[in-house]
């Protein structure tokens, strides 16, 4: 008679297709304790263990096992772990502690919810630590690959809706420093210029920081007049937009150029001295 996994939903059986797959078969232990420590973290109502009962290498970690002999054999004090129970026998304990991660927890609770520690004393113990690693590995993975690929789409969407948050929040706060006036009031905040700059600088607040170009040769006038007058009254306010904020400011040197220039754009010239 072929020996059957005693595991709840695996159907595992000792035979040559198991065997090529690296699934061995291990009876429970023989010391009472133990054995019901095994038989409760089977999770099977009414089902008695016995000599024969066995349960398969599939609901234990890499790291239970002896590898060292010629047969695989469980390490001392070790017990199964790994099992795809449904929905009813599943007992979520959260051990994280902020409400977003208790939600990801409780999505990616795949299988490897155990026996609570009361039941299983220093045995369960030994797993809570060990829970992470043993998402690390695949040798371990119950075989219900329904229920785990249910899971993973449904920890996938909420990696995706996260993600998406995430972006639109990035987006928002861009947009919120779309214009100069915004990074006037930031400037100002951070006491990077005075209240009277400010206002001298005013009539630029509607500029939309997008549209300042990454190259000198394309400011427009108005772009000249609002980079030269920050950069001339607040030049740290200046360095501060441009190398912090990486707004797309022309260079100092630009701007020296453009002044040395200033005597050929007559218009241009009467704007600065007003200003100034
Ligand atoms: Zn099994």
């Amino acid at each position: 008679m072929p020996d059957f996994c005693a595991a709840y939903g695996c159907s595992n059986r000792r035979c040559v297709e198991s065997r090529q797959r690296g699934i061995t078969f291990h009876s429970f232990p023989k010391d009472g304790e133990r054995r019901r420590q095994w038989e409760v973290a089977l999770r099977r109502e009414n089902f008695v263990v016995n000599n024969r009962t066995m349960i398969c290498s599939e609901h234990f970690k890499a790291e239970d096992f002896d590898r060292t002999g010629q047969t695989v054999r469980l390490k001392a004090g070790v017990g199964p772990t790994i099992f795809c129970f449904p929905a009813h026998l599943h007992k979520v304990v959260p051990t994280i502690s902020t409400a977003t991660f208790r939600r990801a927890d409780d999505n990616l609770d795949v299988s490897l919810d155990e026996p609570k520690l009361d039941e299983l004393g220093a045995m369960g113990e030994r797993h809570k630590e060990e829970k992470q690693q043993a998402t690390d590995h695949t040798y371990g993975f119950p075989s219900c690959p329904k229920s785990i690929k249910a899971k993973l789409d449904a920890a996938s969407a909420r990696v995706r809706k996260l993600e998406r948050e995430k972006s639109n929040s990035i987006k928002r706060e861009r947009r919120a420093k779309k214009c100069i006036q915004s990074l006037l009031k930031e400037l100002e905040d951070k006491n990077l210029i005075t209240e009277e700059l400010n206002d001298n600088l005013e009539r630029y607040s509607g500029f939309p920081v997008h549209l300042l170009p990454r190259q000198g040769v394309d400011y427009t006038q108005d772009q000249r007049e609002f980079a030269l007058t920050l950069h001339l009254h607040g030049p740290k306010a200046y360095n501060y937009l441009r190398e912090t904020l990486k707004i797309h400011l022309p260079h100092p040197s630009s701007l020296q150029r453009w002044l040395s220039s200033v005597d050929s754009k007559p218009g241009l010239n009467k704007r600065m001295l007003d200003m100034l």
